[in-house]
């Protein structure tokens, strides 16, 4: 049955080309989605989309630029007839300094990335799906709900995005549009390749499961929510975090 879920769907994913992202168009793809498979970086995009195999075409978009945003989903929606489902996932770390330190260009390049380009996608993702239906998956974060030091860029985009979702998702609720927003813990993608062993290793004790999730974990969430199994969900926010929000 759950192979099935997304037969004669049509999907697109940003920042499909690493991490989560790729999980997501990898997981909707072979439960029978067509996907977009999005990314501001060309290479990765094509690599995955290759990967994926013939339910996937790559497509270049920086979604903090809306006219990438608009011609993307024009794309999405010439290629496949239709949009059913946006996983809006694209997001950047940005820099690690307490708040006073954090210099003007670095809040404007996350907020550009992480909270305008969810609304970029959105605009014309709701544009595409309001109306016939259609689902939006927002990748938000645990710090979507609660704080986390040297990152106030990051986590003011993540409580945006959640707070992006719930209005929307009242907006377009009778039109037949979901919107919903996951909060994954901190997965191991390659976001966080970057740091030092040290980092991970105080990163996993945050968790009460003692460990990073997996890309894969949060895409079954995803692939959940986008599913007409989720009919009844929208406007709600659905963390995958080991445990880490309970504390
Ligand atoms: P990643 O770095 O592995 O992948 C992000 C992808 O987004 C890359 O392929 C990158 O090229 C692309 N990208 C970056 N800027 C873009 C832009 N302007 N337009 C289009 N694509 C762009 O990261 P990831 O860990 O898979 O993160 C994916 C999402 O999940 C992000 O929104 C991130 O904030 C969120 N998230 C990650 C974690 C984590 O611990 N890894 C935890 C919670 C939430």
């Amino acid at each position: 049955m759950t192979h099935s879920d997304f037969e004669s769907k049509s999907a697109l994913v940003t920042g499909a080309g690493s991490g989560i992202g790729r999980a997501c168009a990898t997981m909707l793809a072979e439960r029978g989605a067509r996907v977009l498979v999005a990314d501001v970086a060309k290479e990765p995009a094509g690599k995955v989309a290759d990967e994926i195999g013939q339910n996937a075409v790559p497509w270049v978009a920086d979604v903090s630029d809306p006219e990438d945003c608009t011609a993307m989903v024009r794309h999405a929606v010439e290629t496949f007839g239709r949009l059913d489902i946006a996983v809006n996932n694209a997001g950047v770390a940005g820099e690690q300094v307490p708040t006073a330190d954090t210099s003007v260009d670095g809040w404007r390049k996350v907020i550009s990335v992480n909270l305008d380009g969810v609304f970029f996608c959105m605009k014309y993702e709701l544009q595409a799906m309001r109306e016939r239906g259609g689902v939006i998956v927002n990748m938000a974060s645990i710090l979507g709900s609660v704080g986390f030091a040297n990152a106030a860029a990051y986590v003011s985009a993540k409580h945006g995005v959640v707070g992006l979702t719930k209005a929307a998702a009242i907006e377009y609720a009778s039109a037949g549009v979901r919107v919903v927003a996951v909060g994954p813990g901190f997965i191991d993608t390659p976001l966080l390749s970057e740091a030092p062993e040290e980092v991970r290793q105080g990163l996993e004790v945050l968790h009460p499961i003692g460990r990073l999730g997996t890309s894969e974990e949060v895409a079954e969430l995803v692939a959940f929510l986008a599913s007409d199994r989720a009919s009844n969900i929208t406007g709600s926010y659905h963390l995958v975090d080991g445990g880490y929000a309970a504390q």
